[in-house]
C-alpha cells in the first residue's frame, strides 16, 4: 500500500453506539495533553458525536514551560527549549487541522487542574474528553479531575490510544505483574484488539466552540512570548513539530517498503548523520502527533505484502513493542524512576561526583566519540539508538560509576522524544540495574563508534576542533604525537581536553564494583539500605586504594 492522504481516511472506527451514555445537545470539552492530532483520535471523535459545541483545549502549564535561566541549556525547569519549540510548532499545526475542520484550539495558561475546573463551570461541559496517560503526573492529576467530573455529574471518556495495547489490561492477563522482557509481553500482548476493526483516521468535522466566557483564551504562544530569547541557531533544526509533519515523515520513513521489511534495529547505524538509520520518529510518537497505532497498522500492511520480513524484537514493529513494553512495567512498577522503593531495580553503590557528571554532559570527556554524541543530543535533541546506549553506559556501568538517575535527567531535559516511561526503562537496563544484568559487557568509547565509522565522519562533523585529526588518531587523540596534533590545529589538553578518565582502568573497577553490589543484592535477597550502600562504597574504595575519578584527576588532568 503506497501512503497517500487518501489511505488515512481507510479506517473506520469501533462504532459510537459502542460508547458509553450516549445523549445530545450538549457541550464537551476535549482536553489535548499528548495526542496532538486529528486522526487515530477516539477521545476526540467522540466529543464531536452528539455534542452541540465542542472546546478543544490546550492548558499551557507556567510550572512546566516558564523559561529558567539558571537551568543548564536554555528551556524551561524540566524541558529544553528545542522541546518546547517542538510543542508550540505542535500546537500551531493542531489550530490549523482543528480550523479546517470548522474548530480551533483554545489555549490557555495557568495551573492545569485549576484551569480546567474553571472551564467545566464557564462553558457548561456535560462531557469531557482526553486521552488516557499513564505517566504518575497525569495519573494524580486525571484522579482529581475524575473526583470532580464525578460530584458535578460530567460525563468522562478516556480512552487507551497512546500506545498500542493498554498496560492495564496486559498486566492483567499476565496475572497481576508485568511482563519483564520484550518477548514475552510480545506473547501476552498478542495482535492489538483494535487490529480488527481498524482505525479512524478522518474526522471531517467538529461542532462550533461555544461562547468562552471571560476564559482568557489565547493563541498558541511563541517561545519569545513565554519569555524566551529567540536563539538564532546556526543550522535549521532538525524537527519541525506537528501531526502534519508526522504524517509526512512517516510515509517518507515508509515509501521504501523492502527497507520497511528488512529492518534490524541491531544492524543500524549509530554514527549515521546525513541520512540517519532509522525512522526519527520519536518525537512525534512522544507527543502523539503520529499515532503509534497508525504507524503499526502502515508497517503491518507493508510486512502483509512482502515476502520475507524481520520480526519483533528487532523488526520496526518490534520497535513498537519496545515502546509498549516500557509503558507497561512503568504502570505496574512503583517508583520506576528511582533506584530506592523500586522493586525491580538493583541497588547500586553509585558514586556522586559532580564534576565528572558535568564533563559528560558539556561534552567535555576527551573521549571524541561520547563528546560527539553528546554535542548531536544538544544540537539536535535526537541520537540513535545505540549513541544512546555508549553515552549511557560510559556514564554509568562502564566508566563513570555515576547514578543512571542523573543521566536520566539530562536526557529528560534534552530529549525532544523524551518520554517517562522509555527514558526511564532504558536508563535501567543501561545501567544494569534492570532487565539487563551482563555488566561486562561494556560499550568501549575507543572502539565502538569505529567499527561503524572507521573515519571517524561522525565525530568530525560534530567536534569540528578534530576535523583535520587524521583518522588513525580520531578515536583517541591524545595518542597522536604533539607534531601531529599540531598540523591538525588540535592540542589535547588545550584546544580538546585530555581524557577524563582511563578507560582500561575505569571499566575494571566499574565491574568489580557492579560485581560486588550485585553480591550484596543475592546475599540480601535486594533489601539494601542505604547504609549497607555506604559501607560497602567504603569496603570497595579501600580496596581499590583510590577512586577512578581521585586517580585521574591526579594523572591525566
Ligand atoms: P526507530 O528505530 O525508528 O523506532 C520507531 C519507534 O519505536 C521509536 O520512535 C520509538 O517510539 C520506539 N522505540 C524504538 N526503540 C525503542 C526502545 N529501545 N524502547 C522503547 N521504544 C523504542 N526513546 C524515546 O522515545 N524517548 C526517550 O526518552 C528515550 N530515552 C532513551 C534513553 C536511553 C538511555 C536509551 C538507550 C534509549 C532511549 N530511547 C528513548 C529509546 C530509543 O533510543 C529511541 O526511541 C529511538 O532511538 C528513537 O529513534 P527512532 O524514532 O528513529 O526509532
Amino acid at each position: 500500500m503506497r501512503l497517500s492522504s487518501q489511505n488515512l481516511t481507510r479506517f473506520t472506527l469501533p462504532s459510537l453506539n459502542q460508547y458509553p451514555n450516549m445523549t445530545s445537545g450538549l457541550n464537551s470539552l476535549m482536553w489535548f495533553r499528548k495526542g496532538l492530532r486529528v486522526h487515530d483520535n477516539p477521545a476526540l471523535e467522540y466529543a464531536a458525536k452528539n455534542s452541540t459545541q465542542v472546546y478543544p483545549l490546550f492548558i499551557i502549564d507556567p510550572h512546566y514551560m516558564k523559561a529558567d535561566p539558571t537551568a543548564f541549556s536554555p528551556g524551561s525547569r524540566f524541558a529544553g527549549l528545542t522541546r518546547i519549540r517542538f510543542l508550540l510548532e505542535s500546537l500551531v499545526d493542531l489550530d490549523c487541522s482543528l480550523k479546517k475542520i470548522g474548530s480551533r484550539l483554545l489555549v490557555l495558561h495557568g495551573e492545569p487542574h485549576d484551569v480546567l475546573i474553571s472551564c467545566l463551570k464557564e462553558w457548561d461541559i456535560k462531557r469531557l474528553c482526553f486521552e488516557y496517560d499513564t505517566d504518575p503526573y497525569y495519573q494524580a492529576l486525571d484522579a482529581k479531575v475524575k473526583s470532580h467530573a464525578l460530584e458535578s455529574g460530567i460525563e468522562i471518556y478516556s480512552p487507551v490510544s497512546h500506545t498500542l495495547f493498554n498496560p492495564a489490561e496486559i498486566i492483567q492477563k499476565n496475572g497481576g505483574t508485568p511482563p519483564m522482557n520484550c518477548l514475552s509481553f510480545s506473547k501476552v500482548a498478542g495482535e492489538p484488539e483494535w487490529l480488527s476493526s481498524s482505525l479512524s483516521t478522518s474526522l471531517s468535522a467538529i461542532p462550533p466552540v461555544g461562547d468562552v466566557g471571560t476564559c482568557e483564551v489565547s493563541e498558541v504562544p511563541t517561545v519569545k512570548q513565554l519569555g524566551y530569547e529567540d536563539i538564532q541557531e546556526e543550522e535549521p533544526p532538525i524537527f519541525k513539530g506537528g501531526e502534519s509533519e508526522a504524517l509526512r515523515r512517516l510515509r517518507e520513513s515508509i515509501k521504501d517498503k523492502e527497507w520497511v521489511a528488512k529492518f534490524e534495529k541491531p544492524n543500524t547505524d549509530p554514527s549515521a548523520f546525513k541520512k540517519p538509520a532509522t525512522t526519527m520518529l520519536s518525537p512525534y510518537l512522544k507527543f502523539g502527533c503520529l499515532s503509534s497505532r497508525y504507524f503499526y497498522q502502515c508497517i503491518k500492511d507493508i510486512e502483509k505484502e512482502a515476502k520475507n520480513h524481520t520480526s519483533p524484537p528487532v523488526s520496526l514493529l518490534g520497535q513498537l513493542f519496545w515502546r509498549d513494553f516500557f509503558y507497561t512495567v512503568s504502570y505496574g512498577t512503583p517508583n520506576f524512576d528511582h533506584m530506592r522503593g523500586n522493586k525491580i531495580c538493583r541497588q547500586i553503590h553509585w558514586n556522586n561526583d559532580d564534576e565528572l557528571l558535568a564533563a559528560w554532559r558539556d561534552a567535555r570527556t576527551g573521549f571524541p566519540w561520547i563528546d560527539a554524541i553528546m554535542v548531536q543530543l544538544r544540537k539536535w535533541g535526537w541520537i540513535h539508538h545505540l549513541a544512546r546506549h555508549s553515552v549511557a553506559c560510559f556514564l554509568t556501568r562502564g566508566d563513570l560509576f555515576i547514578h543512571w538517575e542523573k543521566g536520566r535527567d539530562v536526557f529528560e531535559r534534552l530529549l525532544v522524544d523524551s518520554d517517562w516511561s522509555i527514558n526511564n526503562g532504558n536508563w535501567l537496563w543501561l545501567s544494569c540495574s534492570s532487565f539487563f544484568y551482563q555488566y561486562h559487557r561494556i560499550y568501549s568509547p575507543l572502539s565502538f563508534g569505529k567499527k561503524y565509522d572507521p573515519n571517524g565522519a561522525y565525530i568530525r562533523h560534530f567536534l569540528p576542533v578534530l576535523k583535520d585529526m587524521p583518522k588513525e588518531y580520531i578515536y583517541e587523540p591524545w595518542t597522536a604525537p604533539l607534531s601531529i596534533q599540531t598540523k591538525a590545529k588540535c592540542i589535547i589538553g588545550k584546544d580538546y581536553p585530555k581524557p577524563i578518565i582511563s578507560h582500561e582502568i575505569a571499566s575494571k573497577e566499574c565491574k568489580r564494583k557492579m560485581a560486588a553490589a550485585y553480591e550484596l543484592n543475592k546475599k540480601q535477597n535486594g533489601i539494601v539500605s542505604d547504609e549497607d550502600l555506604h559501607n560497602l562504597r567504603a569496603q570497595v574504595e579501600d580496596q581499590s586504594q583510590v577512586t577512578v575519578s581521585r586517580r585521574l584527576k591526579q594523572k591525566l588532568i
